[in-house]
């Protein structure tokens, strides 16, 4: 095989999937600036204004925000290595792929993991999980906020309360809902919460912004265990994100400046009217599908706007195929279904800068040529 190749042609798609989500231009030339030192002061100003938005965004006063490298995934395993000492009581929400995931990264972490599950594509009865939470008193109690596999937002307001009453730590995935929908970390008392780059943020895949109360960083500072991950141990990682700046590992110096830019353009828009913008795409979709007569498979009283899960209509044999052609021919990718609904189901996204009426009639054309 050569090994000289031309310089990288690609497609433009609308993607429209479970993420990644379009990116917007700014955000593009964002991440083509020149890169910087990870240690230069320019570059800790970068660093600062970040943190700042961020906690805009979770609406946190968080001293412990920062971006975690890696994509969701990383976010999600520093919280779990950082927060689960060997024989803690976790307690986990499983009504989906990603809940799943927490359980098996707090288990992973030395855990002593007890799920509640639920069948896919419901959200959890918040007196169910306290009373659960009651009878249990874990040390951590974490749940999917917006389930992206079932397309489900899980109500999250009194779950705070009901954990530190026994003392425990609440955390929360926001990976879908962060920039998307409201996510109150300080109201609703989460105490540790990640998100990624890719989907209502509309930037590149590449970082995890991170959330961590104080409550939840005297539990970092406590351990009687060192935290089994070097990369991700909160006690170096932080230092370098706020404290004694001391190097690390080097910062993904162009991703910040993507994700600089992104935050940016989310509060220049406001959170409430973003909010409304996903709400607004979100129901011109389903009113578009439910004319055609697509079936939605999530409880609608809980459904997510930037992720619309529907049954894979009876007339498509081939979904997989369906699919392909979507892509190949409208250059349209959205998603198939995850885990459990694999084959079943299709999972549209209208994510952060893809959540506007020209995406939302593009997606229908394209369906409609599917016949
Ligand atoms: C996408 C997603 C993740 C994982 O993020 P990656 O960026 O793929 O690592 C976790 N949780 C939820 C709810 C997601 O939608």
């Amino acid at each position: 095989m050569s090994t000289t190749f031309p310089p990288l042609a690609l497609p433009t798609r609308l993607l429209h999937g479970p993420g990644p989500s379009p990116v917007a231009p700014s955000v593009l030339e964002a991440l083509a600036k020149p890169c910087i030192g990870h240690m230069d002061p320019e570059f800790m100003r970068v660093m600062n204004e970040v943190r700042a938005m961020m906690q805009a965004v979770f609406r946190t006063e968080n001293e412990m925000t920062l971006a975690c490298s890696g994509t969701g995934s990383a976010g999600a395993e520093m919280l779990m290595d950082n927060l689960v000492e060997p024989g803690d009581t976790c307690l986990i929400g499983v009504n989906g792929v990603f809940g799943g995931r927490l359980a098996e990264k707090a288990g992973r972490a030395g855990g002593v993991v007890e799920t509640m599950e639920l069948d896919w594509g419901l959200a959890f009865d918040q007196d169910a999980l306290i009373a659960k939470i009651e009878e249990t008193k874990p040390k951590l109690v974490a749940v999917v906020h917006a389930e992206t596999s079932t397309g489900v937002l899980q109500p999250f307001d009194r779950l705070g309360e009901a954990v530190h009453k026994h003392g425990g730590l609440l955390v929360m995935d926001c990976v879908t809902s962060f920039a998307g929908a409201p996510v109150e970390i300080d109201a609703w008392g989460v105490d540790a919460a990640y998100s990624g780059t890719q989907k209502c943020l509309s930037c590149p895949p590449g970082l995890a912004p991170v959330t961590l109360s104080e409550r939840a960083m005297h539990k970092v500072n406590n351990r009687a265990t060192k935290v089994n991950s070097w990369y991700l141990d909160l006690t170096l990682v932080g230092n370098y994100w706020s404290g004694s700046r001391a190097y690390h590992h080097t910062a993904p110096v162009n991703m910040n400046y993507a994700l600089h830019e992104a935050l940016r353009l989310v509060l220049e828009e406001g959170l409430e009217e973003r909010f409304a913008r996903h709400e607004a795409a979100h129901q011109q979709l389903k009113a578009g599908l439910l004319q055609r007569g697509f079936k939605f498979a999530s409880d609608p009283e809980h459904s997510l706007p930037m992720l619309n899960l529907v049954s894979v209509p009876e007339s498509i044999f081939n979904e997989a195929a369906a699919r392909k052609q979507l892509l190949t021919e409208n250059n349209l990718e959205i998603g198939g279904g995850l885990g459990a609904l694999a084959g079943k189901c299709w999972r549209i996204g209208l994510m952060g800068h893809g959540a506007r009426s020209e995406n939302v009639g593009a997606i229908l054309t394209a369906l409609d040529s599917l016949g």
